[in-house]
């Protein structure tokens, strides 16, 4: 096991109210009980893609697949971080794929982070800028160092933990991110609200999706949140009940 970026900070626990669901935009999580790392979510680009930063009301603040792509939804993220007077301490990566990368340099650069992402997500990284010309969206693709994240790494993030888990299928490299004392995890595009991550593409396997969310989710305690990459957040329980792609679990 890799402790990472280790930081100081008290930890506070916050609650956020909810409000009404925009499209696009800011939302904010009643997250039913309190807990010592919030999360904030941002719909960014056309692929309406959840871009996440977490952080604990004091000095820690992480940045999840910052899909920003245009100049008025980087000023979102940034006029909101220095609204709640964070600073971004760390720049992660659920997976590669071109509509949770796009904010990647303009993130780094700004706040001097280093991106880190699964040990095996490299070649989703190098096509992601490809990618972006075939669909009329290129961007900058960030050049400085990489972290790779293995299976059972703690991020530390002030006075919490973030575990990496390795959920491949959707992409080769695919990770999540769960905070255990907090009952959720960032989930990228893993397990969706009634739905799964799609698997027709380069990288991408049904059978190997299925047996990630089966053995490396689904053995996750049922209340636990799932935030995911696009869509509404859901729970373990109510995805192992209903979700239709996962019969007889
Ligand atoms: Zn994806």
């Amino acid at each position: 096991m890799r402790i990472l970026h280790i930081k100081s900070g008290i930890i506070e626990k916050t609650t956020v109210q909810v409000k009404t669901i925009p499209k696009t935009g800011e939302i904010d999580f009643d997250l039913k009980k309190a807990i010592m790392l919030t999360v904030k979510r941002f719909i960014f680009n056309p692929v309406q893609e959840n871009t996440y930063v977490l952080y604990d009301g004091k000095d820690a603040c992480c940045i999840i697949d910052p899909g920003c792509y245009f100049q008025e939804e980087k000023q979102t993220l940034a006029s909101w971080l220095k609204d709640q007077h964070l600073v971004p301490t760390l720049l992660l990566n659920t997976h590669c794929h071109l509509d949770h990368v796009f904010g990647n340099k303009w993130v780094a650069d700004k706040y001097g982070l280093q991106l880190q992402f699964g040990e095996y997500e490299q070649p989703s990284f190098d096509f992601a800028p490809r990618s972006g010309e075939q669909w009329g969206m290129p961007f900058e693709q960030y050049t400085g160092e990489i972290l790779y994240l293995k299976e059972g790494d703690l991020i530390i993030l002030g006075n919490d933990e973030l575990e990496v888990l390795f959920t491949p299928g959707h992409s080769v490299g695919h990770v999540v991110f769960y905070n255990r004392p907090g009952g959720f995890i960032i989930g990228g595009d893993v397990l969706f609200r009634l739905g799964i991550g799609r698997t027709d593409i380069p990288g991408g396997d049904a059978e190997t999706l299925l047996k990630s969310i089966r053995t490396k989710l689904f053995s996750l305690p049922a209340e636990t949140i799932v935030y995911p990459g696009h869509g509404e957040p859901t729970t373990i329980g109510y995805e192992k009940e209903l979700n239709p792609f996962l019969g007889n679990v």
